[in-house]
C-alpha cells in the first residue's frame, strides 16, 4: 500500500492508483461541511463488540506523497485543521477508505467466533478491521449480516471463464476465486491461459492446475492405451515444468477419463515430482470412488509420497449404493496417511448427485481410441458392451440406470431432464434394462451429452463435510444462463452449505463452514493474502444475510441464482450488489 494518508489534507479518499487523488462524492469545501462531517464521525452509531479497539489509522502529520496534487485552498486547510483538532481531542482519527462495510458480523475465515466489526478497504486491500473511524467513498451498512472472506472454489471447470467473463453463477453464490484445470483437463499453455484472463478482464480471480490428461493427450496423441515412452515422459515433464513456471498451482488428474484412465501410477509419480519441486499440489479425481476407493486412495497417497507432493482428493464421495456407509474406512485411510506425514486434504460438493459426461456409463475400453462406433457395429462387441454394463449395474446394486439423468443431449434436447429409463420409454417405447442400455449406446454413438447421477448418500456427505480438512467446491464450469440442464451445484453450492448445512440442519458452525470455503482452500492452494479478513489481505469479501441466504437451483430447474447476498467484492470492487451482478470484472490471474 503506497497511498496511505497521502490525501488526509482533503478528507477525500484516494483512488486505487497511488499518488492520485480523487474527489469523494461527499467532499466538502466549506467549514459547515467539515463540521457536519465531524458531527457524523462523532455521533454515528458506534459498532458494538470491541470497544477497546483503537481507530485503525491515525492521520499522518503531512501528506507523504510527492505527487500530491491537492490544490487545497486556505479555507479548506483551515477547516481541516479544525477537523483534525476536534477529532484528536475526542480520541478519534480521520482516515480515508474506498469503502467501509460497517457493523457486520465479521467471520474472518480462521474459524474463530464472529465479531461485530467494520471492515475498511483501500486500493483493493483490507486496511482496517475493528471499529473504523474515518471517511469512505462508500459505506455498506451490514448490521445483522455476515461479512466473510470471498469463497474460494478449488475444484472448478471454469477453464472457459474468458469466454463468459462475468462468471455470474460463481460470484452470485459468493465465489471470488476459482481454481480451474481440474480432473486432468486444462490448457497446457498456462502462460497464454493467464494472458487471456488478463486481456479479457473477468469477474473472479482465477488460479489453474495443469491437467495430466491434457498433457498426456498432447504428447501421446490418440494412442494412449499404454505407458508413455521415456522420450514422451520427458516431454510431459517439460510441459508440466513449464506450466509450474508459468504459475500453475499444481497438477490435476482424472483417472476415470481418457486418457488419464490408462496412466500407470509410475508415470503420475514422475510428473508429481516435478510439481513437488515447485511446492505445487497434486489434485486427483481418483480411479475409483466406489467399491475400490481404498485402492484408489492408496494410489493417490503413493503418488504424494514418491512424488514429494501434497495431495488433494477431489470431490470426495462414496458412489453407488454398494459403497454407501463406508465413510469410516475412507476417513481412517485419510487419517493414517496424515499421521504418516503426508499433507492430504479433500474437497466435496454439497449434493448427493454427481455430474459428468453420459459417456461414463459406457466402459472406457469400448470408447478408447475413437473406435466406439466401429465396436458398436460389431454384434459380438456390442453384446460384450451390454454384458459389461449389466455387470456394472449388478455390482453397484443399482437395479437400473434410473439414477442417471440426461442433463444436456445436444442432438435431441427434448430428452434433457429425463432419466435414462424415462428417455428409453420416450425413444423406444419400453424401459427394460436392455432398452436403457440400448438408449445409452445410441446417445453415445450420436456424440453423447452430459448427465447428472444420483449416486450418493446424505449421511456419507455429512460425515465428510464435518472433517476439518474438507473444503467445499462446486466441480462446476462457468454456466451460460438457461443452457442445458446442468448440475445445480454451479449455481448453488456455497449458498447451499450456508443455508442447508449451517442454518437449517446445524451440521456446521458458520465459522467452520466459512473457514472451509476460505482460509483452508487459500492455504492449501497457496493463494497468498486471500481467504482471511485481516489487514493487508486482498479485499475479496461476501456480505450476506445468514437468515436468508439460499441456493435456488434444483436438479429440474438449475438456472437459478443464489440469493441473500448483500454484496460480493473481488479485489475491493463490488461485483454483486443485492443479488445482482454489477458488471464489474476486477478478477486477477493468480499465479502461484
Ligand atoms: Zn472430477
Amino acid at each position: 500500500m503506497g497511498a496511505d494518508a497521502a490525501d488526509s489534507s482533503t478528507g477525500n479518499g484516494p483512488d486505487v492508483s497511488p499518488g492520485r487523488l480523487k474527489r469523494a462524492a461527499h467532499s466538502e469545501t466549506s467549514v459547515a461541511g467539515v463540521v457536519a462531517q465531524i458531527f457524523n464521525l462523532l455521533f454515528r452509531p458506534l459498532v458494538a463488540g470491541k470497544p477497546e479497539n483503537q481507530p485503525a489509522r491515525l492521520p499522518e502529520s503531512k501528506p507523504s506523497s510527492a505527487e500530491n496534487r491537492c490544490t487545497a485552498n486556505s479555507l479548506r486547510a483551515l477547516a481541516f485543521a479544525v477537523f483534525v483538532g476536534v477529532a484528536m481531542a475526542f480520541g478519534v482519527a480521520a482516515a480515508d477508505f474506498d469503502l467501509v462495510i460497517r457493523g457486520g458480523w465479521v467471520v474472518d475465515g480462521t474459524g474463530n467466533p464472529a465479531q461485530v466489526a467494520d471492515v475498511a478497504l483501500r486500493g483493493g486491500r483490507i486496511v482496517a478491521v475493528g471499529r473504523v473511524m474515518g471517511e469512505a467513498d462508500r459505506i455498506i451498512e451490514a448490521a445483522g449480516l455476515v461479512v466473510a472472506p470471498g469463497f474460494i472454489d478449488v475444484h472448478t471447470h471454469a477453464d472457459e471463464v474468458a469466454d463468459l467473463p462475468l462468471a455470474e453463477n460463481f460470484v452470485r453464490m459468493g465465489v471470488t476465486t476459482v481454481v480451474a484445470g481440474n480432473c486432468g483437463s486444462s490448457a497446457t499453455d498456462v502462460a497464454s491461459f493467464f494472458r487471456r484472463i488478463e486481456a479479457t478482464n473477468v469477474a473472479v480471480n482465477v488460479a489453474v492446475l495443469i491437467g495430466q490428461g491434457s498433457v498426456r493427450s498432447q504428447v501421446m496423441g490418440g494412442s494412449f492405451r499404454r505407458p508413455a515412452t521415456a522420450e514422451e515422459l520427458d516431454r510431459m515433464r517439460a510441459l508440466v515444468e513449464q506450466g509450474m513456471r508459468d504459475g500453475a498451482a499444481g497438477l490435476s488428474s482424472g483417472l476415470i477419463y481418457l486418457p488419464g484412465a490408462f496412466t500407470p501410477t509410475e508415470e503420475l509419480v514422475e510428473l508429481a515430482k516435478v510439481v513437488g519441486r515447485f511446492d505445487g499440489l497434486y489434485a486427483t479425481h481418483m480411479r475409483d470412488e466406489g467399491r475400490d476407493i481404498l485402492t484408489a486412495l492408496r494410489e493417490a497417497f503413493r503418488i504424494g509420497r514418491e512424488g514429494g507432493v501434497r495431495v488433494e482428493i477431489s470431490h470426495l464421495k462414496l458412489s453407488g449404493n454398494a459403497s454407501w456407509g463406508r465413510t469410516n474406512e475412507v476417513l481412517a485411510a485419510l487419517a493414517e496417511a496424515r499421521r504418516s506425514g503426508l499433507d492430504v486434504t479433500q474437497d466435496q460438493y454439497a449434493y448427493t448427485a454427481s455430474s459428468t459426461g453420459l459417456s461414463q456409463l459406457v466402459p472406457e475400453e469400448f470408447r478408447e481410441g475413437g473406435k466406439f462406433r466401429e465396436r458398436l457395429a460389431d454384434p459380438v462387441q456390442k453384446a460384450a458392451m451390454m454384458a459389461a454394463m449389466k455387470e456394472r449395474i449388478a455390482t453397484g446394486k443399482r437395479g437400473d440406470y434410473r439414477y442417471a439423468v440426461i442433463a444436456d443431449y445436444p442432438p435431441d434436447r427434448a430428452l434433457n431432464g429425463l432419466n435414462i429409463a424415462e428417455a428409453a420409454l420416450r425413444r423406444r417405447g419400453a424401459d427394460t434394462l436392455d432398452d436403457q442400455i440400448e438408449l445409452i449406446l445410441e446417445l453415445q454413438s450420436r456424440g453423447g451429452g452430459s448427465g447428472v447421477f444420483h449416486g450418493m448418500n446424505e449421511d456419507d456427505l455429512r460425515a465428510f463435510a464435518v472433517q476439518s480438512n474438507t473444503m467445499f467446491a462446486s466441480d462446476s464450469g462457468v454456466r451460460e444462463f438457461g443452457k442445458g440442464v446442468p448440475h445445480p451445484r454451479g449455481y448453488g453450492n456455497n449458498a447451499r452449505v450456508l443455508a442447508r448445512y449451517v442454518r437449517d440442519h446445524r451440521l456446521l458452525r458458520m465459522e467452520d463452514a466459512v473457514r472451509k470455503m476460505t482460509s483452508l482452500p487459500a492455504a492449501t492452494f497457496r493463494l497468498k493474502d486471500r481467504g482471511l479478513i485481516r489487514e493487508g489481505a486482498w479485499a475479496d469479501l461476501v456480505v450476506f444475510d445468514p437468515e436468508k441466504v439460499q441456493d435456488r437451483a434444483t436438479f429440474t430447474e438449475p438456472h437459478q441464482y443464489a440469493t441473500g447476498f448483500r454484496a460480493v467484492l473481488v479485489n475491493g470492487a463490488v461485483v454483486v450488489e443485492n443479488d445482482v451482478h454489477t458488471g464489474a470484472r476486477p478478477g486477477r490471474a493468480l499465479r502461484r
